[in-house]
């Protein structure tokens, strides 16, 4: 347990069921390891537009494939990761394979809006606006389908630092969006000042709504500001027919969430969805048998 395993130890909680408790440094080596053996593995999970019902996009989650502990999600390996300079060659790994994939899917003629999670330490780092043009140079990806998501916590760091790099990332063409929003109670106005497209509104106001007539009026107005503000917006964490409801008919942009799909292997990603245009209702009723 967590608890027991006191301040130098963090608990790994495999897909195995055992608990691993395991000293920072030891994750950190074994980490070091992975990523040098390609056992970090990026899985997609897609973001559906609500008005077309399409797949339009893909978030990259990375996932820690331990020979011996299983799959190991990444909350008990990115802190690590993060309070070490790890966290920056995993960052380029994933962003370097994510742009492979979105290019490789695009000369399969699939246009997929890829998007990654980028730590505040990488975000930090002067050159990282040269690690990305770099990138996408090396992989040909096209820079209007790749999307950085930046939580608002590390967009509000340092704001005038982060409305630089921003700006260095929007010139190269690729999109930014605020992550886990709304947690961090910062203003939307506030956040006009930085150059991005995109906010996600946090999986926990998401599990707030219980029916399509929403009790907490919070969500609805977060969209319809978002809205004035013509920011797109995407609800994280859907998992029943009743969240999709209310944020489709309170003009939620996209949806991610269980509901539509878990993060899943490149392989296992339903491309074909995204030729598909069906009704919207009859394309809902056909995710929602899938349930
Ligand atoms: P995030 O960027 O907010 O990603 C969303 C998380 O919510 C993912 O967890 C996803 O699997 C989970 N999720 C999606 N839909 C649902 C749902 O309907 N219900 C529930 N209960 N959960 C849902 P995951 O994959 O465990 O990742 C956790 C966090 O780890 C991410 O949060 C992100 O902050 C970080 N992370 C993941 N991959 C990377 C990476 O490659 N680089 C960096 N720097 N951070 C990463
Ligand atoms: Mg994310
Ligand atoms: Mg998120
Ligand atoms: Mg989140």
């Amino acid at each position: 347990r967590a608890k027991d395993a006191g301040r130098n130890q963090v608990c790994v909680h495999s897909t195995t069921e055992t608990d691993l408790p395991l000293t920072p440094l030891i994750v950190e080596t074994m980490l070091r390891n992975a990523l040098n053996n390609h056992d970090l593995e990026i899985y997609y999970q897609p973001k559906i537009q609500a008005k077309s019902m399409q797949v339009i996009g893909a978030e990259a989650l990375c996932r820690w494939r331990h020979p011996e502990y299983g799959e190991i999600p990444p909350h008990h390996f990115i802190p690590v990761a993060e309070a070490s300079d790890l966290i920056l060659p995993i960052d380029a790994y994933v962003l370097r394979s994510v742009c492979e994939q979105g290019a490789r899917w695009l000369a399969d003629g699939y246009r997929v809006r890829m998007s990654v999670n980028v730590s505040s330490r990488q975000f930090m780092q002067p050159d990282f606006p040269d690690l990305v043009r770099r990138i996408l140079r090396e992989t040909k990806m096209d820079p209007n389908l790749l999307e950085l998501e930046i939580t608002e916590r590390t967009a509000m760091q340092d704001v005038d630092n982060a409305v630089h790099v921003l700006t260095e990332l929007r010139n190269l063409g690729v999109r930014i969006a605020i992550d886990d929003f709304g947690i961090g109670y910062s203003s939307l106005s506030y956040l006009m000042r930085f150059p991005v497209q995109t906010i996600k509104i946090d999986r926990s106001f998401t599990a707030g709504i219980q029916s399509a007539v929403n009790q907490n009026p919070i969500i609805g107005a977060i969209i319809s500001l978002a809205k004035s503000l013509n920011l797109n917006v995407v609800a994280e964490g859907v998992e029943t027919v009743q969240q999709f409801d209310f944020l489709r008919d309170n003009k939620c942009d996209e949806i991610q969430g269980y509901l539509f799909g878990k993060p899943v292997p490149p392989t296992s990603f339903r491309l074909t969805s995204f030729e598909a245009s069906p009704q919207p209702r009859g394309a809902y009723a056909l995710w929602r048998d899938h349930d």
